[in-house]
This record gives C-alpha cells, sequence and structure tokens, in this order.
C-alpha cells in the first residue's frame, strides 16, 4: 500500500468543499427521474477512502443520495467474477460511444450488441447476465455493496425506483430491442425492473468510497479479492474510456482519471495504489455529470497530482 504524500487531505477536502458547494441554482436534473429534482442544489459531499484504510470526508459526505449509474461499476464488477469464459464479451463491446447513454440508434447500427457496459443498453445486458444466477439482481448488488462498506448502510428508495419505472418507456424500448436481437435472456420488463432497482440504491459519498476501494486495490476488497488485479485494471479502462457518458474525453483531459458518474450527480474515481474518491453534488451538466462535483475532481486532481499519466 502506498500512503498519501499530498498536503493534509481533510484540509484540502474543506477547501474543495468551501470552493465548490453551488451557491445558487445551476444546471439541470433529469427529466425521467422524478424524485431526483427534489433534492436541494447546494447538496455537496466528498470522501476519500485510501488503500491503507484510512477516510477523508467532507461536506454532505453523510447524506445518503441515488448512486444510479454509478451502480454500473459494481454491476460489471459482479458479472465478471461470474464469467470465467469470457462470454460477456461477446455481447457487450468495450468502445466509448460517443452518443447519448440511453441512445437506440447506436444499438441498431451494432446489431443489438451495446457499445459498452455503461451506457443503459450494455448495463442492461450485464444486469440480465446477473439474473441468470440471482433473479433478484438488484437485491444482490445491495448485498455486494453492504459488503464492501461493512456498514448496514445502503438501501434501495423503493419509491424512487417505482416512480422512475412509470417514466421508463426508452429503457424498456432497449431491453425489447435487445430482446429482439437474441440479447437478452430473461423478459425485457423484469431486466428493466431490477437495472431500475440497482440504480435507486442510496449511499453516502463515505459509503461509496469505500465500496469502490477494491478498484484502487487491485481487486482487493475490504474482506477479500473482489476480482482479478487484471480484471480490477480492465474496469479502470471501461471507466476512463466511457465511465462519464459522452463526456469522457472532456473529463480525461480534466481530471485523468478513470471515473464514474451518475445522474443522482454523483462521481466515483479510482487513484490505482493509492485511494477512491466519492464526490455528490446533484445539478447536472448538459451531458449529465455533475457540474460542481467535475470542477471539484478537477481542482483536487491538479492540487495533488494524482493521475494515471
Ligand atoms: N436510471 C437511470 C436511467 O436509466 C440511470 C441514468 C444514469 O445515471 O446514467 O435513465
Amino acid at each position: 500500500t502506498t500512503t498519501i504524500d499530498a498536503p493534509p487531505l481533510g484540509p484540502m477536502l474543506d477547501d474543495i468543499v468551501r470552493s465548490h458547494r453551488p451557491p445558487r441554482e445551476a444546471g439541470s436534473v433529469p427529466a425521467n427521474i422524478p424524485s431526483l429534482a427534489a433534492v436541494p442544489f447546494s447538496r455537496f459531499g466528498i470522501a476519500v477512502a485510501t488503500a491503507a484504510g484510512e477516510i477523508f470526508t467532507s461536506g454532505d459526505a453523510d447524506v445518503p443520495f441515488s448512486i444510479q449509474s454509478i451502480s454500473k461499476v459494481f454491476t460489471l464488477a459482479m458479472a465478471l467474477r461470474r464469467d470465467s469464459s469470457g462470454a460477456l464479451w461477446s455481447r457487450v463491446l468495450r468502445e466509448p460511444s460517443g452518443s447519448a447513454f440511453n441512445s437506440l440508434v447506436q444499438l441498431e447500427v451494432e446489431h443489438g450488441i451495446p457499445r459498452n457496459p455503461f451506457i443503459n443498453a450494455g448495463a442492461l445486458v450485464v444486469t440480465d447476465r446477473l439474473m441468470e444466477e440471482t433473479p433478484d439482481a438488484a437485491t444482490a448488488v445491495l448485498r455486494f455493496l453492504t459488503g464492501q462498506t461493512g456498514e448496514p448502510g445502503p438501501f434501495i428508495d423503493e419509491a424512487a425506483a417505482v416512480s422512475e419505472l412509470s417514466n421508463s418507456s426508452r429503457n424498456l424500448a432497449l431491453a425489447h430491442f435487445l430482446k429482439d436481437f437474441g440479447n437478452l435472456r430473461q423478459s425485457a420488463e423484469a431486466v428493466v425492473e431490477n437495472y431500475v432497482r440497482q440504480c435507486s440504491i442510496m449511499m453516502t459519498c463515505a459509503e461509496l468510497a469505500k465500496a469502490g476501494l477494491f478498484l484502487a486495490r487491485e481487486g482487493r476488497g475490504t474482506s477479500g479479492t473482489v476480482v482479478s488485479r487484471s480484471e480490477a485494471k480492465r474496469i479502470g479502462s471501461i471507466m476512463l474510456t466511457c465511465g462519464m457518458y459522452d463526456a469522457a474525453g472532456e473529463f480525461a483531459y480534466r481530471v485523468g482519471l478513470p471515473g464514474k458518474s451518475g445522474v443522482g450527480g454523483g462521481i466515483l474515481v479510482i487513484v490505482p495504489g493509492h485511494c477512491a474518491i466519492s464526490v455528490w453534488s446533484p445539478r447536472l451538466d448538459a451531458k449529465g455529470n455533475s457540474l460542481a462535483g467535475s470542477a471539484a475532481l478537477a481542482d483536487l486532481s491538479d492540487r495533488t497530482g494524482w493521475s494515471v499519466f
């Protein structure tokens, strides 16, 4: 393990919160998830979980928020664990999409093979894969996260899931499209329901940073190996190239670290060998990434020099 050698982290995170907590309403909220619009714009939390087992937090780091698409990192790790033959990679590609996370067009062009596991179509395939052994995949994801955080904190916001489910025409369309191409084993409805529930998991920044730590520690989680060193590297690579919707290039330029964001305003970032960082601020930019969260991570990586480059 490596110790953090940058300036003292606690005061630095406090300063990041002071500089980046939004002073006024700016940015947008996702149209298809009514519950997210109710979150106050001024929420801002940050947490760093180090490979050595320390945790540093500041701001609203103990307020649970909806992890949304960040769940896709964990479902991918869980699916890869069961995929010793590599068969999953014949059902989903590993290329950045360059188009919106819920795009239908690309799926038709690629004959039902999603571009990567972090766009919605790809995540639906991954959830379908998990459901082969575990029909209640969302609960399995929750159990995995609870295990990694070592606390009973994470929970599924069932009311948010129900309300998103009644606004899920597009995800259902994607699922039916996948099914038509023969790339979905379970029913489209069952897969979308599990997917939406997994997206509705609520976690704090502190919990999320702890849960992501295995990716910074060559696959070693808080209680044993989660994925192999090679798989951890590969998940990080997919985060770097595909983790920030169609702004992955911009985020790599500004932050230089693998990350995955969700429309709940959270971002999970990995500094291989050092730490996992999570930041949360609910208002989004035009690409669906947390406005203040992205700016804070660019600032933090500049101040610390943390980068994979
Ligand atoms: N549940 C959301 C959806 O499928 C997740 C979106 C996201 O965070 O990218 O639209």
